[in-house]
């Protein structure tokens, strides 16, 4: 289920309030003006797409005074408010079909012509919808919808309330407003403009909001970054496993699409060769746009953000620490990555997972604590040990076989109380110490030449770990 949250904005200046209260009449005109043309029977069918293409191409739209974007949203959210208006005006219509007729095809027919909008054209329901649907007009003169891809958040300092940035009526200027929160908004908003200040409504899921009214727990959780979740914790549990997949569709949907553009991009540009720059530039304009991708892009974001932080959510839960390796060390330059689609979403999602990490523990009341994460996917927890790694899986020398993440996971835990190995210890620095405690340790046993032989008792420790677990 979603629930509304509301943010307000505070301390915003009379200027910028003036400003938004300037565009948010100006979209009232353009509501008013979807109600009268579309709010009755000649608005019945009709998309909010049609309206937009009809008022581009007959240049009512160049009167708005606003940007495109901004008038788009609203006929679209009008639209939204007509319709759920002809809808309560069709559960009326719903009960005098039932007691019109008795006979259960004719009952059929009318309820499914109402349905789809198709009951125009029998004059039975026409008289109905008629009788029992009120013409409206809008009411609504101090809104703006802002589309989630057409704003950003940010703060002026760590841990600080977050602003608002959103288009104002010129092109690249931006209204800045401060909230009242430190959790940023999310998804479509919609701004409301009274009171003298800004009302910034939005819908969240239920789920999150619960686990998120939830403490932390009390334990000390160690967790590993993978590829085909978000984490896995030191328990041998994984969260987020839905990641893998989100990940792979989206790189081949991506080499799909950009192949496919390259391609128009080469016809466009013989066409331009050739002189035909009509073709040209109908090629650019309806086959290589930047809104579809943008808004698909968009939704792929907030999807991987919401599994991700779903995730983290449920490791907080158990845990009072959370230690894990710096997530936005690991990060590869942009032009390193080059045209590699599937690393590339890997690394941005990982800085996910590093924001989800602070933003939970600091809402319930964890702490994060990042440790330096050399040759953590590649020790035999509670040995010194380097295995051998095969897939997913990692071999110790007593044979002894491990979920690779659960071991990078329970040692990067143990890293947290490494007295040798600190954040800034060097990676050939980290290997040089694990090979002293090796050969410590060796140097001990009786019988040198077994390279960790039958006395590594790992494979005990991992069942004795599974079992002492809370789930
Ligand atoms: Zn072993």
């Amino acid at each position: 289920m979603k629930v509304t949250r509301i943010a307000l904005s505070k301390n915003l200046n009379d200027g910028k309030y003036a400003q938004l209260v300037q565009q948010a009449s100006q979209l009232g005109r353009v509501r008013s003006l979807v109600w009268r043309q579309y709010g009755s029977v000649a608005g019945v069918g009709v998309r909010d797409r049609t309206i937009r293409d009809r008022w581009l191409r007959d240049g009512t739209a160049a009167g708005f005074g606003v940007l495109a974007n901004a008038w788009k949203e609203t006929v679209r959210d009008a639209v939204a408010d007509i319709t759920a208006n002809r809808e309560a005006a069709k559960a009326k219509v719903r009960r005098a079909i039932i007691r019109h007729t008795t006979d259960d095809a004719e009952r059929k027919r009318l309820f499914t012509a109402l349905k789809y909008d198709t009951w125009t054209a029998d004059p039975y329901l026409s008289r109905q919808m008629r009788g029992h649907w009120k013409h409206g007009r809008n009411r609504t003169h101090n809104q703006i919808v802002v589309r989630s891809d057409q704003y950003r958040t940010f703060t002026l300092a760590e841990g600080g309330n977050v602003w608002l940035a959103v288009p104002g009526l010129e092109r690249r200027q931006l209204v800045r407003i401060p909230l009242n929160t430190t959790m940023e908004p999310t998804g479509t908003l919609r701004l409301i403009i009274r009171g003298g200040r800004i009302e910034v409504h939005y819908q969240i899921h239920d789920g999150a909001l619960k686990s998120s009214r939830r403490p932390c727990g009390t334990r000390e959780i160690g967790v590993d970054k993978g590829y085909s979740e978000v984490l896995t914790d030191s328990d041998g549990r994984r969260h987020g496993r839905e990641l893998g997949r989100l990940l792979t569709t989206e790189s081949d949907q991506r080499k799909l699409v950009n192949a496919h553009r390259a391609k128009l991009r080469s016809i466009a540009e013989k066409a331009s060769a050739r002189g035909n720059h009509a073709k040209a530039q109908r090629i650019w304009t309806n086959n290589l746009g930047m809104l579809k991708k943008e808004r698909r892009d968009a939704a792929w974001r907030a999807r991987i953000r919401d599994v991700t932080f779903q995730a983290v959510h449920t490791v907080v839960d158990k845990a009072a620490m959370i230690v894990a390796e710096d997530l936005t060390k690991t990060f590869t330059s942009r032009k390193r990555l080059g045209k590699n689609t599937n690393r590339r979403l890997a690394t941005w999602t990982k800085g996910v997972t590093a924001e989800a990490l602070e933003a939970v523990s600091g809402r319930k009341g964890s702490a994060v604590r990042l440790v330096n994460a050399a040759y953590t996917s590649q020790a035999v927890p509670f040995t010194d040990n380097l295995g051998v790694r095969k897939g997913d899986r990692l071999h110790c020398p007593c044979g002894a076989v491990w979920q690779a993440d659960h071991a990078g996971a329970i040692n990067i835990l143990h890293r947290a109380s490494d007295p040798d190995i600190t954040p800034h210890t060097p990676y050939r620095r980290v290997r040089q110490i694990l090979q002293e405690r090796t050969d410590r340790q060796r140097s001990r046993l009786p019988d040198q030449d077994s390279s960790a032989g039958s006395t590594c008792r790992c494979g005990e420790r991992t069942i004795r770990s599974l079992l002492n677990r809370e789930h």
